[in-house]
């Protein structure tokens, strides 16, 4: 595998931004990816784990270090009834589609969800009533502290809302079995174009974005309703704006910056923080070159 260098991020991530990456690595296999971190661990080299870069604010500045994308690590099997195994760079849609082939029900929840197995895994990305860690029974991951391949259960990761105990500065998500309930495939399908006709209503899918901004502040509290009643969908920074279908998704006009969209961010969270005294957390990861004030947007 030859790592590339002056590979500008923008191109591998939803939001099309981001810098270069210092080096710039697509493993094809379990194999070359656990070989690449074990060489990065040998030479102490700084690392970044990018999936399908749906959830991410990467800095226009670049990124320091090697960005290792996993999306050539595409493997999906059905190895025995109700099993499915991926792959961390499969993607969620591909694997929704993949599992309806198989008369499998349980992903029709991820169609719309542009992410990989990997990130979807760190994220316990959900949709529609359902997530990963309903669906998950292992996931396998190469544990860089320890420089081993270590396979964990569900229990053992301490899933919850969007997030999880793997940490991807350690943790690199290998691949992940899932358990899933057999389904007549009419209803499988039925459920995928009813999940993919809602978010062609209510996302602003013809921009490129990072899906939604902050979390929920409360199961029950919206953050795309508090945006909305607090006035957010007229904010625009540079050529970031709130988008007009959905007050929880920043949307890039064309060229926008990673500064622009972190003040953005920051005035959204100040329109909630100021009508509703609720302070929103941003679901978003990022990584490259931020200011410590740009950094604060992003603590939790
Ligand atoms: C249009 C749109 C709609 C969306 N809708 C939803 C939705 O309904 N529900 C939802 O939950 N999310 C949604 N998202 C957000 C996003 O798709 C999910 O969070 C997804 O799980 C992110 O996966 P990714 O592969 O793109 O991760 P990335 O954005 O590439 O990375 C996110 C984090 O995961 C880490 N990571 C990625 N792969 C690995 C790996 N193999 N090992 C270790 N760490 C890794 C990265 O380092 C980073 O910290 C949406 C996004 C878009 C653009």
């Amino acid at each position: 595998m030859e790592a590339q260098s002056n590979i500008p991020l923008w191109r591998y991530t939803t939001l099309k931004i981001g810098g270069e990456a210092g080096s710039f690595c697509q493993p094809e296999s379990i194999d070359e990816l656990v070989q690449l971190m074990e060489k990065l661990k040998k030479q102490d080299q700084p690392w970044f784990v990018l999936g399908g870069g749906s959830n991410l604010l990467v800095s226009s500045a670049g990124v320091k270090g090697t960005v290792i994308r996993t999306a050539q690590m595409k493997r999906m099997e059905n190895p025995e009834p109700n099993i499915i195994e991926a792959d961390a760079g499969a993607r969620l849609p591909h694997l929704a589609r993949f599992a309806a082939a198989k008369g499998l029900s349980g992903f029709e929840f991820s169609v719309g969800i542009p992410g990989t197995v990997g990130g979807g895994v760190i994220m316990n990305a959900g949709a529609h009533g359902s997530c990963m860690s309903n669906l998950i029974e292992t996931v396998t991951i190469f544990d860089t502290e320890k420089a081993e391949i270590v396979t964990l259960r569900n229990e053992e990761i301490g899933f919850v809302y969007r997030r999880c105990n793997l940490d991807p500065s350690k943790h690199v998500v290998l691949s992940a079995r899932f358990r899933l309930t057999d389904e007549r495939p009419d209803v499988i399908e039925a459920n995928i174009k009813h999940n993919e006709e809602y978010r062609w209503k209510t996302q602003p899918l013809g921009w490129p974005n990072a899906g939604s901004t902050f979390k929920n502040p409360e199961p029950t509290r919206s953050a795309g309703s508090l945006l909305d009643q607090a006035g957010a969908k007229q904010l625009k920074e540079g050529n970031a704006a709130v988008s007009a279908v959905h007050a929880n998704f920043v949307i890039n006009m064309g060229g926008a910056t990673s500064d622009e969209v972190t003040n953005l961010l920051k005035h959204m969270q100040e329109s909630v923080y100021q009508k509703f005294d609720v302070r929103l957390h941003p679901e978003w990861k990022i990584v490259g070159d931020f200011t410590k004030t740009e950094r604060e947007v992003f603590e939790s």
